[in-house]
């Protein structure tokens, strides 16, 4: 590998994006850029808003001594989380596919209109412990879950997202390599953990997305792919349970009252600031019925929380559970 002479290891879920920032910054080139460049054929931000990052072909290639493309895709990239609301097709392509830097980048729906989806996030307790034991703090996979408001490991402790005082965010690991442990790295004011408790509802949200990203089936056959087709079917049946009147009125109304229930339950959290989400396309019931893939993963996770699902496997054994929480 030209200009490479340190290789870092892949540390415990952590993110490619992050073992390549390492990479950029411990193999002191003149240029991060030019080194990028040869490495990956482009000097593309390392950015967290792509589900499928551009870099990635490359990544496989320079990490292939150590996991396996469906392992770093799996264990070390978002698409743990999005593979089981992506069609059978396009995973199969990206696992077969030899044609290493033409790849073009690729979205899902929803990365606007969501608050964690655009710059990386940290927890200040797992980057003082990954201090301890690794001597690096990285950036985890799981921190950057759409689905998630607080830690996996340390439970009520809140993810970081930046600096309150100075308005530092990380967008791009080639300007932050690392995630800070004590300070703000352009500031330099302290860090503190700030611990909180979600609603229950936040709390489901983020459960099932760790269960969706901590699943251990493989990336061609998810374990809960269709549990987030059944949110459509639960919505379609639960509306005409639910309703007396023409079909339009009853998805309107279910709408209403799926906007408030997000609102009531601190749920509205998810969203970037702005968004109306009475009138957001991609939480609506139509689209998500009748277009399942076009809406993010996460609006059919809210769906199902909505309906009563008490918990993913429930979902899946059954399809069908009786509503707790739905109106
Ligand atoms: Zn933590
Ligand atoms: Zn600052």
């Amino acid at each position: 590998m030209k200009g490479v002479t340190f290789l870092p290891n892949l540390l415990p879920g952590e993110h490619l994006l992050g073992a390549f920032s390492r990479l950029l910054l411990l193999n002191n080139a003149a240029s991060t850029d030019e080194l990028q460049q040869s490495l990956t054929g482009h000097a593309h931000s390392l950015n967290v808003t792509a589900a499928y990052h551009k870099s990635y072909d490359s990544l496989f290639k320079l990490f292939e001594k150590q996991k396996s493309p469906e392992e770093l895709l799996n264990q070390h990239t978002l698409m743990g989380f999005y593979r089981h609301s992506m069609k059978y097709q396009r995973r199969h392509e990206l696992l077969i596919s030899n044609n290493y830097l033409e790849r073009e980048p690729f979205y899902f729906p929803g990365t606007n209109i969501f608050k964690n989806t655009r710059r990386w996030r940290w927890c200040l307790s797992c980057a003082q412990e990954d201090y301890k034991s690794f001597g690096i703090s990285y950036w985890h996979v799981q921190h950057q879950l759409p689905s998630a408001l607080t830690c996996h490991r340390h439970t009520n402790e809140q993810l970081n997202s930046g600096c309150n005082k100075c308005g530092f965010e990380a967008y791009d690991l080639k300007d932050c390599a690392l995630p800070p442990n004590k300070q703000c790295p352009v500031c330099k004011f302290k860090f503190e953990t700030t611990l909180r408790k979600l609603s229950s509802d936040a709390c489901w949200i983020q459960n099932a997305g760790t269960s969706l990203f901590e699943s251990d089936s493989g990336f061609l056959r998810p374990n809960f792919e269709w549990v987030m087709h059944w949110a459509v079917d639960l919505v379609s049946a639960r509306t005409w349970k639910l309703g007396h009147g023409n079909k339009w009125s009853v998805f309107d109304r279910q709408q209403r009252l799926f906007s408030k229930w997000l609102v009531d339950n601190g749920l509205d959290e998810y969203f970037a600031e702005g968004i109306e989400l009475e009138n957001c396309k991609a939480l609506d019931i139509e689209k998500t019925k009748e277009f399942p893939g076009k809406v993010p993963a996460i609006t059919h996770l809210l769906w199902l929380r909505f309906m009563g699902v008490q918990s993913l496997r429930d979902a899946k054994r059954n399809g069908f559970v009786r509503p707790s929480t739905a109106a």
